[in-house]
């Protein structure tokens, strides 16, 4: 896959890109036992040591040998900041000068980390500001685990990441290789240990990757549906006119029966006069109502030369009722680090080189099935 662009092809490889299986793999390409993997990956992930020399349990000549042909790069902070209300972004630097954006949520019982994984974005939806930016390319997975080894250095004493959203910059299902290795580190034992409950992957409707991942790993699925009909969801997620709702909805509802009383969330944003009328509640939920499902109300978040406006507080609670009448568990996402630009849609790095977004170019080679 050109796309899946692997930062480390070259040079000294990046112990972060491996995932657990392929780390395993390359300890035993050294000549080393299985275990070492899970030793390294504890040292790396709940240590938070990057430095050879400091891993004790590793035999000398190992770690001279492993410092002789690999090291641990995770992307660099180049800004660091934190809302009035706790939500703290990160703005880091990859390798090849390009930026993307991590959001670290604190709440009472849990902590959030919202993670990229592109650069830039090729689907254009119409009310998203990572949109605007242009697709770049995607991130590796030692750019993506990256993300939350860096976050987990430099948290608050107790602060820690117990979740984690890919709703950062990018369609994850559109760099799947990578992002299906980084939530395997993830849910490591050896490394986070996360459950199935606590790693989501939001898509914007890439059905035939939603097969896909249903088939390769057990985590919680969120769907960006933002409309209740075709016409209306054309405009607003583009996608849309490939994979139209009848196809993402049965691939919900297939994604769903394949886990133990798994539920879909459907992430629908309140834009203004365009999606938040009473007529368009009712038929949302006649539109879910064979798929098990929770609905989040996201106020849609504006940015700068954005068209919308968010929907008025009571049109949205108005939308809420009408879905909790129908029997839904319908929520309103509080909008989080607004001070900072960290909430939904407003993440946009700095992407540097456009040309390869099309259309056609940033779905391309992901797209041939
Ligand atoms: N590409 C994936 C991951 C992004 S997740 C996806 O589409 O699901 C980010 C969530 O925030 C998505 O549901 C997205 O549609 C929503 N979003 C994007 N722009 C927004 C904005 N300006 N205000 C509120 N939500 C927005």
């Amino acid at each position: 896959m050109k796309s899946a662009f692997a930062p480390s092809d070259t040079g000294p490889k990046n112990l972060l890109d491996f995932d657990p299986g392929s780390l395993e793999q390359f300890l035993a390409g050294m000549g080393e036992k299985r275990f070492r993997a899970s030793q390294l990956l504890k040292w790396i992930h709940q240590e938070g040591v990057v430095d050879f020399d400091q891993m004790s349990n590793i035999s000398k000549d190992l770690r001279q040998r492993l410092a002789s042909v690999c090291h641990i790069r995770t992307p660099s902070i180049v800004f660091d900041q934190t809302a009035s209300d706790g939500t703290r972004k990160w703005l880091l630097q990859t390798e090849c000068g390009n930026r993307i954006e991590t959001v670290f949520i604190p709440e009472e019982s849990r902590g959030t980390l919202c993670v990229s994984s592109q650069i830039g974005c090729a689907l254009d939806c119409s009310f998203c500001s990572t949109a605007k930016q242009g697709f770049n390319r995607n991130l590796g997975v030692g750019e993506i685990i990256g993300q939350l080894v860096l976050a987990s250095s430099v948290l608050e004493a107790g602060q820690r990441v117990t979740n984690v959203v890919m709703m950062g910059m990018g369609e994850p299902l559109l760099n799947f290789n990578n992002v299906v290795g980084a939530m395997r580190l993830m849910m490591d034992d050896s490394a986070y240990g996360l459950s199935k409950r606590r790693v989501t992957l939001s898509t914007s409707g890439v059905v035939p990757y939603m097969y896909r991942l249903r088939d390769s790993i057990d985590v919680a699925l969120a769907v960006s549906l933002h409309a209740p009909d075709d016409d209306l969801r054309n405009q607003l997620v583009p996608i849309n006119r490939r994979y139209p709702l009848k196809e993402l909805l049965k691939a919900c509802k297939d994604f769903a029966a394949a886990g133990n009383r798994r539920k879909i969330t459907f992430e629908y944003v309140m834009l203004d006069e365009v999606n938040d009328g009473p007529h368009q509640a009712r038929r949302l939920s006649r539109l879910l109502s064979h798929v098990p499902c929770k609905i989040n109300l996201i106020p849609f978040n504006p940015f700068p030369g954005s068209d919308y406006r968010c929907s008025r507080p009571q049109v949205i609670q108005r939308f809420q009722e009408i879905l909790m009448q129908q029997g839904y568990v319908a929520t309103v996402r509080k909008t989080r680090g607004e001070d900072i630009d960290a909430a939904c849609g407003q993440l946009v790095g700095k992407v540097q080189d456009r040309t390869r977004r099309t259309t056609k170019a940033g779905l391309g080679e992901d797209m041939k099935f």
